[in-house]
């Protein structure tokens, strides 16, 4: 880990770490085919608690397959995949339990429209938590002030901006108390001016440690949040580094040539 330079603006500054060398998520050699596809090939994947995975890589690398797999929504063909020490497992209410330790924001935000805001934070807690509705309600004004949209709580998703609604279902992830979260191009549906208030939440997250994958588009986040690079293409991992040397010195070709498209 590198010392913070003082002297470089707030947002080229890296956030310190707050990665440990306990594994929580970790993909061990796991393989899918969709059909003829092979999707994921023998992925490879450990994320430490506290720690901030950036997943970068052209379109139709697998990225969102891998995210999904993470959760179970998408099932795998060869390989395990644990978290916190547990195998995921195949169906029923053990997965549930697990799935709902892991929180996903995906680009469409995915509100339920006719609840309100509010309503939308303490769902979960009250139904699969076992939450007192006053508990889930104080804890949900919470979260939705730490996003900065408390004061939209009794609204419904319709009223609020897209980069709004981002943000609140970032809260109803956290609302779960998830051990991580992951984040499947969070801001790629955004208006521009939207984008940077929505990742200033996720390096906020970041900062008070929590454990992330994030699949995005956005470099700068991968430059001042992420701890390490993951760069996928053809549905294997290529390379994986720290930020600055993964940007400053890609070793693949097919990272070289990605970076030379988006940068
Ligand atoms: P990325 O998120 O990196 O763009 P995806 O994980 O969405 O990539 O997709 C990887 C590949 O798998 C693509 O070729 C995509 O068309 C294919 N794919 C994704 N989902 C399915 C599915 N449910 N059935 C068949 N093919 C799929
Ligand atoms: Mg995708």
């Amino acid at each position: 880990p590198e010392t913070p330079d003082a002297t470089a603006p707030p947002a080229r500054r890296r956030r310190a770490s707050s990665a440990t060398s306990e594994p929580l998520i970790v993909l061990d050699h796991v393989d899918k085919w969709f059909g003829q596809l092979h999707v994921l090939q023998d992925i490879e994947l450990t994320v430490h608690k506290g720690e901030v995975v950036v997943v970068i890589g052209p379109s139709g690398s697998g990225k969102s397959t891998l995210c999904r797999t993470i959760n179970r929504l998408e099932t795998i063909d060869q390989g395990r995949i644990t978290l916190d020490g547990q195998e995921l497992p195949q169906e029923g209410k053990a997965l549930a339990a697990l799935r709902s330790e892991v929180g996903m924001v995906f680009q469409s935000f995915n509100l339920f429209a006719h609840k309100t805001i509010l309503e939308n934070v303490t769902l979960g807690p009250i139904k699969v938590r076992g939450r007192s509705r006053a508990q889930a309600e104080e804890r949900g004004r919470e979260l939705l002030d730490r996003v900065g949209v408390g004061h939209q709580a009794d609204k419904y998703p319709a009223q609020l901006s897209g980069g709004q609604q981002q943000r609140v279902a970032i809260a109803r992830a956290l609302a779960m108390e998830p051990k991580a979260m992951l984040f499947d191009e969070p801001t790629s549906a955004l208006d521009p001016e939207m984008i940077s208030e929505v990742l200033d939440v996720m390096v906020d997250l970041a900062q008070q440690g929590m454990t992330m994958i994030v699949v995005t588009h956005e470099m700068g986040f991968a430059r001042t949040a992420a701890d390490r690079v993951v760069f996928m293409a053809d549905g294997a991992i290529v390379e994986e580094n720290t930020p600055e040397e993964f940007f400053t010195h890609p070793r693949s070709a097919r990272a070289q040539d990605f970076l030379g498209k988006i940068l």
